[in-house]
């Protein structure tokens, strides 16, 4: 089986703590270079400042893996595409719908494979509540997804930047395994943006959803993000199904509880699975790009009611 050149683009905390060791493990890749505005060196590897030095030094890299912020993922996106290479993106893809679908058509056009991985799929939990969910009808489902941002995102200040996500860039994970567990489609049907004073990314969000796996009109679909929560954080969803059997994924779709007894269990491997399956779609020549977590944040920006709170520093 081959083994594809892999390029990293932008090495930062994400590329750190998961891709550069995960593809360090993984047969089907090999590490060739990594790309960096700052110039950060990777033993083994060569730096290049920018991606257009690489494919000038390297042409034989078959693929690149794009980890900086969204609002720059576009432009680096359509010039690998250009160079010839094959293409993952760090979630969330593109900024805008229109930019994620442009890469989805563009790569098809040039014959490429690209990628938008949504990292939080990929937990056994998840495929099993989406079987105990298929063909069912919902009471309700909650999601719950709270953490500090000053733990996870420590003085990443383009999250508050327009067009970066705010509190979406962790609640794009939840709707990602909403999305891929729910029956039929969810459909946002209002919401609430909740804006530092001094910063333009929202810092929590209330949806309420609907969809037509609803038992009845009183079927309740609602998420809560914040990124205020300090202490134990939490990453759960919460299902009811049409027969009063309860279903909870727990630890962002590690633990699955059923009528409130753990049903399964299993450590998180999630990046490992991301580059398994882009393994799979090297070989097969085939793309993945789903936009159905995207598409829920961006009606939640469409429909969403502003409210203003205390202003945000580090
Ligand atoms: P980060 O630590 O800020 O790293 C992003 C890196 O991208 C920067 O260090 C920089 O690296 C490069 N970069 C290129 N253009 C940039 C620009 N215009 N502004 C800032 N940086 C630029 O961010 P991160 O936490 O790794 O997150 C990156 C992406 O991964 C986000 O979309 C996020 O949602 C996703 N993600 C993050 C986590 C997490 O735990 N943090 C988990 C899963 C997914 P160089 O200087 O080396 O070029």
């Amino acid at each position: 089986m081959k083994t594809y050149q892999i390029a990293i683009i932008g090495i930062g905390k994400i590329t750190q703590d998961q891709h550069l060791p995960v593809i360090a493990k993984d047969k089907r890749f090999k590490l060739a270079a990594v790309v960096s505005q700052r110039g950060i060196a990777h033993p083994g590897a060569p730096t290049f400042r920018t991606p257009a030095e690489l494919y000038a030094a390297l042409p034989d890299v078959d693929a690149v893996a794009i980890c900086t912020p969204p609002h720059v993922r576009h432009a680096l996106a359509r010039e690998a595409l250009n160079a010839g290479k094959h293409v993952l993106l760090e979630k969330p893809p593109a900024p805008t719908m229109a930019e994620m679908h442009d890469l989805t058509s563009y790569a098809a056009a040039k014959g490429h494979v690209i990628f938008a991985t949504w990292h939080s799929r990929y937990n056994e939990g998840v495929d099993l509540a989406r079987n105990l969910m298929a063909g069912r009808k919902l009471r309700s489902a909650h999601i719950e997804w709270k953490e500090d941002v000053r733990r996870w995102h420590p003085g990443q200040d383009w999250i508050w930047d327009a067009g970066n996500f705010g509190v979406f860039d962790p609640g794009i994970n939840a709707l990602s395994i909403f999305t891929k567990i729910m029956p039929e489609p969810a459909f946002i049907k209002s919401a609430e943006l909740t804006f530092p004073a001094n910063r333009d990314t929202p810092i929590a969000a209330s949806l309420v959803m609907s969809s037509p796996a609803g038992a009845s009109a009183d079927t309740r679909l609602t998420a809560d993000f914040d990124w205020r929560q300090e202490g134990e954080q939490s990453w759960n969803i919460d299902i009811v199904l049409d027969d009063g059997a309860k279903l909870r994924l727990t630890h962002g779709g590690t633990k699955l509880w059923v009528d409130g007894a753990m049903h399964f269990e299993a450590p998180m491997h999630e990046y490992e699975a991301i580059y398994r399956r882009f393994a799979e779609l090297l070989d097969a020549g085939t793309s993945e790009m789903d936009a159905a977590p995207f598409q829920l944040v961006a009606d939640a920006f469409l429909v969403g009611r502003r409210a203003t709170t205390a202003s945000f520093a580090w």
